[in-house]
């Protein structure tokens, strides 16, 4: 089937969610930080792109971005509480279980060395403020309440990145999948909402301003170039070909956006289907985040 696979599917009462934020982490991921001449030569959505430099990148393969999000999906359809430490673990738990690369040097070599979340938390430096604890809040987007979602946002946030800047860019990320998936209003108006509800909640704002230019490594960066991508992009295809062209951290941006988009009933779902049957189907790839998916949808339903 050729993209009738992701139209299919998304068409129905079926959304996904982790597998389309996958696909854009393993195609992003082929781009990240390369030469903006390699991305526009080969960002055309025409398959999974080997990584010019990176080599232990596999096309098809997803990253750091995704396995984090699996483990913050993992809790959150399980029973135990929404804590640092079952956070943690469930971080642990991902890297251990399914190594990758991905990770920023330094997280990577933490999670090599600790055999538990109690461990991690305990030699963890928290103060970052780039993309890390964004680019796995999307999931977050199903719980039901805003409240809540910028409570589990900043709450797994502060494991890893304890900044206001790092905490909001995750709230950010997790609001505009929570107002793609409960249908709050019309796709052009994601950021604009995002920003007012950070603003309520005493936050800076500023995530209704567009982007441009190539992405960097603050969280704020990758957060506001997917905002603004998701504006004005009415498919997924186009949607991920903007947020590669940005150039620069794209594989977060990538995750980021298509976490939104995915359960929007306002974007076409359109991403060919060499990139939905090419993304890894190993013991944690696409059938895993199909399961995962479908059990977070049934627990956390969509508002009708
Ligand atoms: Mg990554």
């Amino acid at each position: 089937m050729p993209t009738g696979v992701a139209t299919g599917i998304n068409g129905s009462k079926d959304p996904t969610v982790l597998v389309e934020l996958a696909i854009g982490d393993a195609y992003g991921a082929g781009f990240e930080y390369a030469e903006a001449s390699f991305v526009a030569a080969h960002n055309t959505l025409t398959g999974y792109v080997e990584h010019p430099f990176h080599h232990g990148l596999r096309p098809g393969c997803y990253t750091d971005d995704t396995q984090m999000s699996i483990a913050i999906a993992e809790l959150l359809v399980s029973a135990d509480p929404w804590t640092p430490e079952n956070l943690a673990e469930r971080f642990v738990a991902a890297f251990r279980r399914d190594e990758r690369v991905g990770y920023s040097r330094g997280f990577y070599e933490l999670l090599r060395s600790v055999s538990s979340g109690v461990e991690l938390l305990a030699r963890v430096d928290p103060r970052s403020s780039r993309s890390g604890a964004a680019m796995r809040a999307g999931p977050i987007g199903v719980l039901p309440e805003v409240a809540e979602v910028l409570a589990y946002a900043a709450i797994q946030a502060r494991i890893t990145h304890d900044t206001d800047a790092g905490i909001q860019a995750a709230q950010a990320a997790a609001l505009a999948a929570h107002y793609c998936y409960h249908h709050l209003g019309p796709r052009s108006a994601v950021a604009r909402w995002v920003d007012e509800e950070l603003r309520r909640a005493g936050g800076r704002g500023g995530w209704a301003e567009p982007f441009s230019g190539s992405v960097g490594a603050e969280g704020w960066m990758s957060v506001r170039a997917a905002l603004t991508a998701l504006g004005s992009c009415p498919s997924l295809s186009t949607l991920l070909r903007t947020c590669v062209a940005y150039t620069g951290d794209v594989d977060t941006v990538a995750t980021i956006a298509l976490a939104a988009a995915s359960t929007s009933s306002e974007v076409h779902h359109d991403l060919p289907a060499v990139l939905w049957n090419g993304l890894e189907d190993g013991t944690y790839g696409r059938s895993y985040l199909r399961r995962l998916e479908h059990r977070l949808f049934s627990r956390y339903p969509a508002a009708s």
